[in-house]
């Protein structure tokens, strides 16, 4: 590792020189790549993460730009996955990018995260996220969820049998969203790199922030602390519904 590149990072004293080679040898499972899993993704491989799966099916759009930071017009009906693979790995040569074209189901999604560290949730629906937590919690892997809607978005790192599991929160979660997500396109961006801190934070050992919930048109920061529900079905009692 080169490490001098990242000389003005590892002056932060939170993660020191020891933090940066503790990183250089995580491997991070991005879920989804669109406005939240692109800018995730550039955020870590130039953070220094040893190597980065993407793990996404999908064509770019041109609707996906104004929330996006790396895709180009002359990038549309290309697969994401495979334009974030090529412009990534030009970024940092040191980390190891994979795009992979795959949609997440329950049949697949043991074999694709069996190798994480960490989990990144780059998804948009609760019903995968409800897959994805209970994959984390069997096969005990941490992730950090993060959802954007309107001007709103929340994060929140999951530990499994530490903190709170999606299971345990989800009457705090409202899930009757139907037709496109409305999304400022300045949001992503900012959730994206609260999200790579929280996973930052996770991989080096760190205590987590609980549940963050930004409003970047109100300018209003809110950090919950939630309690684990102790007759959760899915981190206490380990009945899997999704998987
Ligand atoms: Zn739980």
């Amino acid at each position: 590792m080169n490490l001098n590149r990242y000389r003005r990072q590892i002056i932060v004293k939170r993660l020191g020189e020891k933090g940066q080679y503790i990183l250089s040898e995580k491997h991070i499972i991005i879920l989804g790549c669109g406005g939240l899993g692109s800018n995730s993704a550039n955020i870590l491989v130039r953070t220094g993460i040893g190597s980065i799966d993407i793990v996404d099916d999908d064509l770019l759009d041109l609707t996906n730009l104004h929330r996006t930071s790396l895709f180009n017009e002359e990038d549309t009906s290309k697969l994401k996955c495979q334009i974030l693979e090529e412009k990534l790995q030009q970024i940092n040569s040191e980390v190891t990018v994979k795009g992979i074209k795959k949609r997440i189901t329950k049949e697949n999604i043991e074999s694709v995260v069996k190798r994480a560290d960490i989990i990144i949730d780059g998804t948009d629906n609760m019903e995968t996220r409800f897959l994805i937590n209970e994959v984390a919690v069997k096969s005990n892997i941490p992730w950090i969820y993060a959802g954007v809607h309107g001007t709103v978005g929340m994060v929140m790192g999951i530990i499994p049998r530490q903190t709170p599991c999606l299971k345990c929160i989800s009457q705090s979660i409202v899930d009757n969203i139907e037709g496109e997500i409305p999304v400022l396109g300045n949001l992503p961006v900012i959730i994206a790199s609260i999200q790579c801190t929280e996973a930052m934070k996770t991989l080096l050992g760190k205590q987590l922030s609980g549940m963050i919930i930004y409003d970047i048109w109100k300018q209003r920061f809110e950090q919950i602390d939630l309690k684990r529900n102790p007759d959760c079905m899915c981190c206490s009692k380990e009945q899997f519904e999704f998987l």
